[in-house]
């Protein structure tokens, strides 16, 4: 693993950088990530009427944006949507399909802790989905997601969790058996237990207000939000 002075693992970006021109390609590498994002952006807009208000006009950081699926659709719902990652070509690709799509985000390639210097506390709404099982140091992207957000505000994080069978199924059946994404796409070294994020996100004021595993039929390519939260999960946080 390369990593430099900032939390970065050079190789992981590398590997999002080469494949960055099929982002959009509803059935390409990164089919995974469009088939679940109408799931996770129902569970944002969830938490969000949950506190009596609604995404329209909230200013959001999609921190690990890529290619920005999630911060598009956000963007669609009227939020202010800043996107930041450390990717060039996914960057490259997210802005080009903003323009297509005729909708104002702000992408930037900046990490999460030297934009939390620059930005405390300025979003109501910070998510980082799929991104910390890519980083050297996760405890410290869930520290800069929380001086990002302000007093109050929610954020959400979702990852894979670290046991035998989301080793079984996110690596051996996903990667190298069934090819649902690309293999070496995850370490199975870098999932994080919900215990373990939990934990980090307290360490930081920010108080887990819901966990929800998230299954996904291979068969029917659909994903659904269950309790179990032994393979895919999402974390909704508040700000205390
Ligand atoms: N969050 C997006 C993309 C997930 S793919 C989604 O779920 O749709 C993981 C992304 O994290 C890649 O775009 C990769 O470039 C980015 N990434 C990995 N390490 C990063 C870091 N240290 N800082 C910012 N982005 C990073």
């Amino acid at each position: 693993m390369t990593t430099n002075s900032l939390n970065v693992n050079k190789e992981e970006i590398a590997k999002f950088e080469k494949v960055a021109n099929q982002w959009w390609e509803l059935t390409g590498d990164f089919k995974p990530l469009h088939q679940l994002n109408p799931l996770r952006v129902q569970f944002i807009c969830q938490h969000i009427s949950e506190q009596q208000t609604e995404v329209f006009g909230k200013d959001v950081i999609d921190v690990g944006c890529g290619g920005g699926i999630l911060s598009e659709s956000l963007a669609k719902l009227g939020a202010n949507v800043t996107g930041i990652d450390m990717g060039t070509e996914p960057l490259n690709v997210a802005r080009l399909h903003a323009l297509e799509s005729g909708l104002t985000i702000n992408y930037e390639k900046i990490t999460a802790e030297e934009k939390a210097q620059q930005a405390k506390g300025s979003f109501d709404i910070v998510t980082c989905m799929e991104m910390l099982e890519h980083v050297p140091d996760p405890a410290s992207i869930v520290n800069a997601c929380a001086q990002l957000v302000k007093p109050g505000g929610l954020v959400f994080f979702s990852t894979l969790n670290k046991n035998i069978k989301s080793y079984l199924l996110a690596i051996l059946a996903a990667e190298k058996l069934f090819k649902i994404v690309p293999d070496g796409t995850h370490d199975h070294d870098k999932f994080i237990k919900p215990s373990q994020l939990i934990s980090w996100a307290q360490a930081c004021e920010l108080k887990c207000i819901d966990a929800s595993g998230i299954h996904y039929n291979p068969i029917t390519e659909n994903h659904k939000l269950i309790d179990n939260l032994d393979v895919n999960y999402i974390l909704c946080c508040q700000k205390v």
